[in-house]
């Protein structure tokens, strides 16, 4: 098992935001990045696919010094779900194993929010949000039986970003900071 594939996304990454191209950009090649780096599930060490009986897990794999990036392994165990949640920066998921389902929310006049309905992804898709294109969702594990992992990229780092999680049927909402499952990240330079 090799990390260099992440070590690569890393690098491409890093170098489209030093471009400081618009968002829409980063999305888009991002995406191309994240397929590329989904498309073969023989690089995440186990350390960073533990699931946890009760929580979907978010391991660290790496965080930009100024705060441009962050990439993070989401673990899932037999239906585990998130509560519906924001990023207030743009985010990109591309499926490594199993199934996963999103389910986009958008805002109404009335400060609820309603389901805009869900898509299952698979190994090697890929799928974003952001302010700009919908920020609101819920993710979760599709498979009822086993563990799904999926890898994220932020415009942020995710996990100490000040954000939001609501409760859709009153739009009431409570502020949250994800953190990380993690004490220690992967060796990219192994
Ligand atoms: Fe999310």
């Amino acid at each position: 098992m090799s990390i260099q594939k992440l070590t690569t996304f890393v690098e491409a990454m890093t170098r489209l935001l030093e471009t400081k191209p618009a968002e829409a950009a980063v999305i888009e090649r991002g995406k191309q990045l994240l397929a590329t780096l989904v498309a073969t599930d023989d690089w995440l060490p186990d350390a960073f696919a533990q699931p946890h009986p009760n929580y979907y897990q978010q391991y660290l794999l790496y965080a930009d010094p100024l705060d441009r990036l962050s990439v993070v392994s989401f673990v899932w165990g037999p239906g585990q779900q998130t509560p519906v949640h924001d990023h207030l920066t743009w985010g990109l998921v591309g499926i490594l194993r199993g199934r996963e389902r999103a389910t986009g929310y958008v805002l109404q006049p009335d400060g609820t929010f309603k389901a805009a309905g869900s898509s299952v992804l698979l190994p090697g898709q890929t799928t974003a949000v952001s302010p700009a294109i919908g920020d609101v969702h819920e993710v979760a594990n599709d498979l009822a039986d086993q563990v799904s992992v999926s890898i994220h990229t932020y415009g942020r780092n995710i996990g100490r970003v000040n954000r939001h999680v609501f409760v859709p049927a009153t739009g009431a909402a409570k502020n949250f900071i994800s953190g990380y499952a993690s004490a220690v990240v992967p060796n990219l330079w192994a």
